[in-house]
């Protein structure tokens, strides 16, 4: 059976736009120590647009945008919805259909076209090491203004750079101010690259970031994070997030975030509104001060 003042906080989180899947969720977020944020759609707006386009000598833009997007266009990443948005806009001529793809999660999208390979996602993915063997200057400056960089890579030669911009949602630094005036450690965990993390951390106030990650390093990072605080939350929106949304003692999804994560999840932000979350954890301390 469920108490009254259980029920009661967990109509009034409805109410409020936060729906937890049960009581003990409740619980659970009362004992809160620590909360891992995902970047791209949770602590971002998970809109990214592109704003540069560099490509490489003697190569033209327009046989680049085409390629890309064509390739692009049978991803369902953000970043490759952008850069279909933008090669549409900027090209008259339909895409083209590659012969072979392979979209691999957390790096990019591979695929052939008229026997010419394309590599298109992370430095990593293409070869790169972190700092990056072309344009080096160029990405590395853009990335430390928070743009997201996606190398095009052609028969084993970087053809092009691609930068895309996502903004950092307008209640994201109240919502984590909050969190941290109320004891909460914040940490976000991203699959960008270094520079681009940083500088959204920044942005958003939260205590750490951690870059570079793959779905599963989220998975490991949350159960340090549990070794280290006891109970944890993690918040996301993506396919992605959804191991680590499983692990954490209290997953919450964004109320625009993929099917995946909020079936997966315990709690759901129905406006995607991150300042509930202080307002909730508030919500469950007062709960419990009255069922003990
Ligand atoms: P995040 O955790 O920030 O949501 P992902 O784990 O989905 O990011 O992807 C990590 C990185 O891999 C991206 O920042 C990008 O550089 C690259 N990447 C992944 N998928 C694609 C794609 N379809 N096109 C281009 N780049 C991609
Ligand atoms: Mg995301």
């Amino acid at each position: 059976s469920i108490m009254p003042a259980t029920l009661s906080a967990i109509s009034n989180g409805a109410r409020h736009g936060i729906l937890f899947k049960g009581g003990v969720h409740l619980e659970n977020l009362s004992h809160l120590k620590a909360i891992a944020f995902d970047k791209t759609g949770t602590l971002t707006k998970g809109k990214p647009e592109v704003t540069d386009v560099i490509v490489a000598d003697g190569l033209s833009e327009s046989e680049i945008l085409l390629k890309a997007a064509s390739i692009e266009s049978h991803s369902t990443h953000p970043l490759a919805n952008a850069i279909v948005k933008f090669a549409k806009e900027k090209l008259d001529g339909s895409l083209i259909n590659p012969e072979s793809i392979e979209d691999v999660s957390g790096w990019g999208v591979k695929a052939f076209i008229d026997r010419d390979e394309w590599k298109i996602g992370k430095a990593a993915f293409v070869g790169l090491e972190a700092a990056g063997q072309f344009g080096e200057g160029a990405a590395a400056k853009m990335a430390s203004q928070g743009k997201t960089i996606v190398f095009v890579q052609k028969n084993g030669e970087i053809a092009a750079i691609i930068a895309l911009q996502d903004v950092v949602r307008e209640e994201t630094r109240t919502a984590i101010d909050r969190l941290k005036n109320e004891g909460i450690y914040t940490l976000m965990l991203t699959g960008d690259s270094r520079n681009t993390g940083m500088a959204i951390a920044k942005t958003s106030h939260v205590d750490d970031y951690i870059a570079e990650c793959l779905p599963e390093n989220k998975v490991e990072h949350l159960k340090k994070l549990q070794e280290t605080y006891g109970t944890v939350a993690m918040v996301g929106d993506g396919i992605n997030d959804a191991p680590a949304l499983a692990t954490a003692n209290v997953g919450i999804a964004m109320g625009e975030g993929t099917d995946v994560a909020l079936e997966t999840a315990d709690v759901v932000l129905m406006k995607n509104d991150l300042p509930r979350i202080a307002e909730a954890i508030k919500l469950s301390k007062k709960m419990n001060r009255i069922i003990k």
